[in-house]
């Protein structure tokens, strides 16, 4: 059973502690993946009172507020108590010095704020990521981010959250509008309570141009970001070029009668080209084996429609239909000037899993060999074939303490995408496993905390200074742990 609306009970009224718990029984919830699956009483609180008077219930055990339960990662799973926050749904506006600020309530999803923004505003989202289906308070609590900008977590002005008050151990709200709080709390994995509403800086609506283009190397994708800086890339394995899907921003004017029509020819094109048809190539090649995939990745780039260009809203160019097919991922950041050699990285590691025979420079076999990587990744020869590109995005620092791209370096996001089912994906972990530990040693890879992490806080502290402060300022509003999981305390190192 999925996380359904209509299952959660309500908490109604006052309810009596007995009452309650009898209100709320244990529910199965499955993540958009189905790799996580689990059980934990669930509330769905109908305003800020309801969320205190469950902390003070319940603050001996653990509480995990959730989102649309996007995230691959361990990030929402909770066996104990549950809060579905869609009931904070609110979306509304306010001008602050030169900027209009979005206060959503903490469930609200990013498609219902862009609905009600752009029917009333002139404004939308700073940054687009693939889909809006996520909450918002979700999406911020692993700095979910799009192509060309910080994530959304770098543009939250402010932030209430409940949690406890350390002297007398009673929940409170806490509002953050500066300083290291709220950097800490731009992106938390909700370690530092449950957020209630969110201050969106917004940006006046505009139109995005994109050109799809195929391209032999690395430094020909690059080059062309100075003009186009909203790319994205794909990277195809086994023909090892490259499709870069290149956009830029143009201010907001009427769109002509030709770019409307060009534009919904496109949409089309991309619904039922890439959205579908792609996809169940994707599933059909899994099922016919290696080959299939591997021939398949040599035709992909053949099927798309290059050379034409498309202007839209920026909304609507920026996402796509990603979650009709399920699926599982894990998101490596690599820092920009590292991505030559990450790249020369994953099509050596592609190829050997593949069983392929594959040329390596001398220098990164030394560095395998030096981290102890380059046997074990002999043996893993043939044990698994990638059938799906890797997509690269670029971005932008950020100012919070734990988003992927925090500090002062930009990143190129790489996404790992497996298409088998839930119960077949153990050669793709493994897969990620050594990749991902290959990525982080040799060029400090650091990964999407809402996506598959195949690494502990003991590797990851290493390229997140301020991973002991954040979890200093987690640990005064909640000391008794009750916002933590395993997930988190595998990854951010709570004791
Ligand atoms: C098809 C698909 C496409 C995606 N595309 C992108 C993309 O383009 N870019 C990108 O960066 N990511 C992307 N993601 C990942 C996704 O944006 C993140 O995993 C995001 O965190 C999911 O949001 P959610 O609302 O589902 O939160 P959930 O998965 O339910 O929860 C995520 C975390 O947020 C916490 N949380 C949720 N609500 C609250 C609250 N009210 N208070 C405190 N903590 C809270 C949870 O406890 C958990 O730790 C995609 C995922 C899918 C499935």
């Amino acid at each position: 059973m999925r996380f359904s609306k209509t299952v959660i009970p309500k908490l109604i009224g006052r309810l009596l502690p007995e009452e309650r718990s009898r209100a709320h029984p244990r529910l199965e919830l499955t993540n958009f993946g189905g790799n996580e699956v689990w059980k934990a009483r669930c509330y769905r609180p109908e305003n800020e009172e309801d969320v205190l008077e469950i902390l003070n219930f319940h603050k001996k055990e653990r509480i995990r507020p959730v989102g649309a339960l996007h995230s691959w990662s361990g990030a929402p799973v909770c066996r104990s108590i549950m809060l579905d926050m869609s009931c904070f749904d609110s979306v509304e506006t306010f001008p602050r010095e030169d900027k209009l600020i979005a206060r959503l309530g903490g469930g609200t999803s990013l498609q219902r704020a862009l609905d009600v923004l752009h029917a009333t505003t002139g404004h939308t989202f700073p940054v687009q990521g693939a889909i809006s289906k996520q909450s918002i308070a979700g999406a911020i609590s692993t700095a979910t981010h799009g192509s060309g900008g910080p994530s959304l977590s770098h543009f939250v002005k402010g932030i209430r959250v409940a949690a406890y008050d350390p002297r007398n151990k009673r929940a409170k709200i806490y509002k953050y509008e500066c300083g290291e709080e709220l950097r800490a709390a731009r992106c938390a994995l909700g370690t530092l309570g449950v957020i209630l509403s969110v201050d969106l800086e917004t940006v006046p609506k505009y139109l995005v141009e994109e050109t799809l283009v195929t391209r032999g190397s690395l430094a020909e994708v690059l080059r062309e970001y100075e003009r186009m800086p909203l790319s994205q890339f794909a990277y195809f394995p086994y023909r090892w070029d490259f499709l870069a899907y290149q956009r830029r921003a143009h201010i907001q004017r009427p769109l002509t009668s030709g770019e409307k029509i060009f534009g919904a020819f496109f949409a089309a094109n991309n619904f039922l080209g890439t959205d579908i048809l792609f996809h169940v190539l994707v599933k059909g090649a899994l099922a016919l084996g290696n080959s299939a995939s591997r021939g398949l990745m040599h035709l992909a780039p053949k099927l798309a429609l290059t050379g034409k260009t498309n202007i839209g809203p920026s909304h609507d160019i920026l996402t796509m239909a990603h979650d009709l097919f399920q699926h599982e991922e894990m998101e490596v950041f690599i820092p920009e000037r590292k991505l030559d050699q990450a790249i020369e990285l994953l099509r050596y590691a592609t190829s050997v899993f593949a069983g392929l025979d594959v040329e390596m420079t001398g220098p990164l076999v030394q560095a395998l060999k030096n981290q102890e990587l380059y046997d074990e990744l002999q043996s893993h020869r043939g044990t698994y074939t990638q059938h799906y590109p890797f997509f690269f995005r670029y971005v932008h620092p950020e100012d919070d303490m734990l988003g992927m791209a925090s500090g002062s370096q930009a990143y190129f996001s790489c996404s790992v995408f497996t298409y088998f089912g839930p119960d077949n994906r153990d050669r793709y972990y493994r897969f990620c496993s050594w990749l991902g530990r290959a990525l982080h040693r040799i060029v400090d890879a650091r990964f999407h905390w809402g996506k598959h992490v195949p690494l502990g806080h003991q590797e990851l502290s290493r390229v997140y200074p301020e991973m002991p402060r954040f979890r200093e300022l987690a640990q005064a509003t909640d000391p008794n742990g009750v916002f933590r999981n395993d997930f988190v305390n595998e990854v951010l190192g709570f004791q």
